[in-house]
């Protein structure tokens, strides 16, 4: 399929352009999108609730969030009626610690594995389009991301994987955030400029490297971006 779709070069295309192509072109396949609530994410909300307004919203209930993003989940899914699903990973954090004592210090490959790997995989079975709130800037891991991704899970089947902001800089996503009067995780108005779990999340000492603040810069992914297969 590569990046041309219905006869448009998506990768070419504004988000909003390139949402409705797709949308078109996919008519009556099932959808969801993957949500941290970060600013990225709530453009991809917002784009996508006013086309499909009951979309599984999937949220990865690690039970090592902040405070804050719990209570922003909560009230942006109030508000605008969201069809949030979180997904809860096999073990609760005490049943984890118990066996495993605190994998985020010793192993948070491991941990990750557990608490979002593993219930997305799952989580991403049913659907054919999978949203996500993915940009080039945001790591170097990300760096060949395309808009458009024939992806394959562990099971073997395979979707399609739409990051519209792929291209984006982080200044467009603060002024579509801004224009269209969105709200953020208040965490931004601290300094944390990625923002995951609490242990795992620090306010990065280089502003142009944002994911140099999630584990200590030990690592750049959780693997929920790396555990599926991208296709030709
Ligand atoms: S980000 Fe940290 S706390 Fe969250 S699942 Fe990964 S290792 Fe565990």
């Amino acid at each position: 399929m590569g990046t041309t779709f219905a006869g448009e070069n998506i990768e070419k295309l504004s988000p909003v352009a390139a949402l409705d192509v797709i949308l078109n072109k996919t008519a009556g396949q099932s959808a969801c999108v993957t949500c941290s609530f970060q600013a990225e994410d709530m453009i991809v909300l917002d784009l996508l609730r006013k086309r499909i307004p009951s979309i599984p919203v999937l949220f990865l209930e690690t039970g090592y969030h902040f405070r804050q993003t719990y209570e922003y989940r909560d009230r942006i899914a109030k508000e605008w009626s969201l069809n949030l699903v979180n997904l809860v990973p096999q073990r609760t954090v005490a049943e984890q610690e118990a066996e495993f004592g605190i994998l985020y210090r010793t192993d948070p490959t491991k941990c990750c594995q557990l608490r979002k790997v593993e219930p997305l995989f799952q989580a991403l079975e049913p659907y054919e389009l999978w949203f996500t709130g993915l940009r080039r800037e945001q790591s170097p891991t990300r760096k060949n991301l395309m808009k458009m991704e024939q992806h394959r899970l562990p099971s073997g089947k395979s979707l399609l994987k739409v990051s519209l902001l792929a291209d984006w800089t982080w200044g467009q996503v603060w002024e579509y955030t801004t224009q269209n009067e969105l709200s953020h995780l208040p965490q931004y108005d601290q300094g944390y400029l990625s923002i995951g779990c609490e242990p795992c999340t620090a306010i990065p000492d280089d502003p142009n490297n944002p994911r140099s603040g999630r584990w200590g810069g030990t690592k750049l992914e959780c693997g929920i971006h790396t555990f599926s297969e991208r296709r030709p």
